[in-house]
């Protein structure tokens, strides 16, 4: 009888797997591992490509902690305020003043949305 069926090495099939490709998945020994900072791969090929993705990641998402920029805050307070103003107005038309609870329960959950905002723009968040 023998041990559970462990997964071998896809290049190596009297290896056991120690890790698997983080980008492929197949199973790999400790010869044939890459080791990189995004983690264990099967070849070249696959670690490249992780990196390249890494790098994709990278440049479209904005990190925390990065540096200031007034100008793309501006941007976007002056945007966030043009919509504030549009969508009180439609508030207003709707509700109008005489259901001031409601406009005030509006205008707080509004504001906590606008501070929310800031705080992401600052990289608070
Ligand atoms: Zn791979
Ligand atoms: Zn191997």
């Amino acid at each position: 009888m023998s041990a559970p069926a462990a997964a071998t090495c896809y290049r190596h099939p009297s290896k056991s797997a120690a890790a698997r490709c983080r980008r492929c998945g197949k199973p790999i020994c400790r010869e044939c591992v890459i080791q990189t900072a995004d983690g264990w791969f099967c070849g070249m090929e696959c670690a490249e490509g992780a990196a390249q993705f890494q790098r994709l990641v990278a440049t479209a998402t904005p990190r925390a902690g990065r540096v200031f920029s007034a100008r793309r805050f501006f941007a976007g307070l002056a945007i966030a305020a043009g919509l504030w103003a549009i969508f009180g107005a439609i508030m207003w038309a709707r509700y109008g003043i005489g259901n001031p609870a409601r406009m005030l329960r509006w205008l707080v959950g509004m504001l906590g949305a606008l501070f929310e905002w800031l705080g992401h723009s600052l990289g608070l968040g």
